[in-house]
Formats: structure tokens, sequence, C-alpha cells
């Protein structure tokens, strides 16, 4: 917890340079933050049109539509270039932890840093962040793109000076060329998606502000009121820091979900298997392919799969087709608009409320009898930087699986 806390004080000591570079973050005072909703219409579709009785509340935390990204890595992702600038900039004597560090945004700072390269390895959103946030403070910066990644995310970040480099190749296989890239340069820095504390310590500080949230909401988690959380799942960064931030908190009263696609279960076959990184979806013949781009991993963290054995309730998988049928169902209950990665989180609401699945985790939970009183939350991890003409393809998008 007390890295956690360090976390959120740095990314307080960069609020006022936040604010100064990207004046939409100016409502939050430069606290890259997401609104938690109810979203009652959506859980009567839900229980409705898949059969599901999902009892208590259903509220979606809307990291769909955090500032600057339009993702969940503007957490875990923005943080990581923003730890690595004050690490330099201490070190290099050119700023103390008490500064208004608003004045990294003059020429001078970003003279320093302009000598300094930062690359990634990316599906689409992760290169987003680390791109857009590290053009802010003036590094070079180089996007390693798998085959997954969607054009217009290639194109935005080449509109903000970005160097994109596409690989026909999968994630793994962007990372590992990426790594190797930055090695050799003594000055670039790799933000390693696969094995980052940082970025992990970025993304579970959503966990300290959820709870103040929850706590405006009059939500409260304990042994009578079970909070569900079901977060889409590709390397398991993001869906592993903000699962250990709320399990520092709520303990045994929340219980963590991750959702993948049925063609790139990676974190389940590595935690199932107990091979957690030494094992990918390819070995046991799945193709790693799929319509959601942010979750298109055949390989876990491994960091991630050791860390989260014992916080970890379950992983649902989903298939493509049903992603669309709920981001249609989400646009036509509460207008909000999800990119296809994101909506996977509905896949745990529903399977959560087809009792016989999951009856066995209720008893063994002593849950039984308790979830009229629980709150579910469908993480949304991204959509709303996704331009218009491509969210009307989406609407009428029906894969055959
Ligand atoms: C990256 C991403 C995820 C999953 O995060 P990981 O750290 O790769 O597990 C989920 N949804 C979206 C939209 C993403 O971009």
């Amino acid at each position: 917890m007390e890295d956690v806390e360090d976390a959120e004080e740095r990314l307080k000591r960069f609020a006022p340079f936040i604010m100064r570079c990207f004046p939409e973050t100016r409502d939050r005072g430069g606290i890259i933050e997401s609104d938690l909703t109810d979203i009652p219409a959506m859980k009567n579709t839900i229980n409705r049109k898949y059969g599901s009785r999902l009892e208590g509340r259903l509220l979606l935390k809307q990291d769909s539509h955090l500032a600057i990204a339009g993702s969940v890595k503007a957490r875990g992702g923005i943080y990581e270039v923003l730890k690595h600038t004050e690490d330099l900039a201490l070190e290099h004597d050119i700023l103390s932890l008490k500064d208004d560090y608003s004045c990294l945004a003059e020429p001078k700072f970003r003279d320093f840093f302009s000598q300094y390269t930062v690359q990634v390895g990316s599906t689409g959103n992760l290169g987003m962040s680390i791109g857009i946030m590290s053009a802010a403070i003036g590094y070079k910066v180089i996007v390693h793109m798998s085959a997954d990644a969607k054009q217009w995310k290639k194109d935005l970040l080449r509109s903000h000076g970005v160097a994109v480099i596409e690989y026909d190749s999968d994630y793994s296989e962007a990372v590992k060329n990426g790594r190797r890239l930055s090695d050799e340069d003594p000055e670039s820095y790799f933000v390693d998606d696969e094995n980052s504390g940082t970025l992990f310590l970025g993304y579970a500080v959503a966990a300290k502000r959820l709870a103040g949230q929850l706590a405006e909401k009059g939500i409260t988690v304990d042994g009578e009121h079970p909070l569900f959380v079901y977060i889409p799942c590709g390397v398991g960064g993001a869906p592993g820091g903000i699962s250990f931030g709320l399990k520092q908190i709520f303990q045994d009263h929340v219980h963590c979900f991750f959702v993948e696609p049925t063609q790139a279960p990676c974190m389940l076959l590595g935690m199932a298997t107990g091979q957690n990184s030494d094992i990918c979806v390819q070995d046991i013949g799945l193709s790693g392919r799929t319509h959601a781009d942010g979750l298109a991993v055949g390989r876990p963290s491994g960091f991630v799969c050791s860390v989260m054995r014992p916080f970890l309730s379950g992983i649902f998988t989903v298939q493509d087709a049903n992603l669309y049928d709920y981001l249609r169902d989400l646009q036509e209950t509460e207008n909000i608009f999800l990119e296809p990665s994101a909506c996977a989180a509905f896949q745990g609401a529903v399977k959560m409320g087809e009792s016989d699945g999951i009856r066995s985790y209720l008893e063994e939970n002593g849950l039984t009898g308790k979830m009229q009183n629980a709150a579910h939350i469908a993480w949304a991890t991204g959509g709303s930087l996704v331009p218009e003409e491509i969210r009307e393809v989406y609407k009428k998008t029906y894969p055959d699986s």
C-alpha cells in the first residue's frame, strides 16, 4: 500500500504540469480520473436478453473516457512516463520534489528531455498513452505496433510526432523487438508492459480513487455487501494492478474477475496451468486472433500471474460476437460508446448472473443470500477516442464467433 500511495503522491506532483499541457484535465485539477456511474438500464437488458439474473447494483467505471489517452492505459502508461521523467530530472538536479512541476512545460526542460528516447511495444492503446505523454514532455518516442493495432491509432500517434514501427507479428514479437532496439541505445528507456512494476502501481492507484467514489455514492463494501469487479485482460498489467489495489483496500470483500477473448485467454492459461509466462495460447492450438485489439495477447505477464495468484477470483472468456452485442446494448440502453475490447467487462456481469455456473463460488465464499446487496462494476477500459466513422462500423459488425 505504501508503494501505491507513493505513486498517488507522484501523480499529484505532476498535476500542475498535466493541467498546463492538457487543458481538458482542468476540471479535475490535472488528476486523470473517470466517473463511476450506475447503469440500471444495461442491467435490465443483461437480465432480459441473456437469461441472466444479476442481483444488486451494476455500475460502469468509465476509464474509456479518461483524459489524454481515452483508455485504462492513461493510468499505467502515463504514470510510467512521469516516473521516468521525475527520476531523470532529479538525477540531473534540474528539479526538486518541492517545485511546481508545471515548469516542465518550459523550453529548457523540453530541450533536456529531447536528448532521450522512450520506446514501447503495443497493440494500440498503451502506445497512445505513452506516445502522447512522452511527446508532451519532449522525448523522442518510438512505438512498436503489433499486427492487431488499428490504423486510426497509428495515424493518431503519428499526428503527435511519434515514430510508429509496424509489425506483421503479434504483440510479444513487437515487444521483443522494441526491447532489443531500446537496449542498444543508452539514452533510450523501454516501457516493459510484461514486467513493469511501475506500470502496475500506476494502475493500482485507481483502487484508492474508486474507494472514494464508492463512499460518495453510499456504496458499502463489507462482509454483507460484496463488491464484484470485471476487468478486460490482455497481458495482465491493467487488470492486475487495479485488482491488487482493490484487494489491499477491501480484502476478501472484493471479488476480482478478469475477462479474456476465447482465442487469446493468455492469463487464464498461464494461471490455470501454473506455467505463467512459460506457456502461450498458440501452444494449445488457439489463434490468439480477436477483434478485441486491446486483449490480443498470446502470452501473459509472468510477473502479474504470480502476483495475482492469491488475489484473483476467476477469469471468464468471451467470444468476439458477444463483444459487439454488448457494445450495441450499452449504446442503446445508456447511450455510452465503448470499444469492443472494453465490452468484455459485461461478460463478467452476464455470467455472474447465471446462477448455475457460479453457485459453487458463492457457496465457498459465504456469499449465498447476500447477492441482493452486491455491487458489480464493469470496468470500461477504452473507447472515447474511437473516430465516429469507426464507431458506425462497430455498431454494424457481427462476427461469426
Ligand atoms: C490494454 C487494454 C486492456 C488490458 O490491459 P492489459 O494490461 O494488457 O491486461 C483492456 N482493455 C483495453 C481497451 C486495453 O487497451
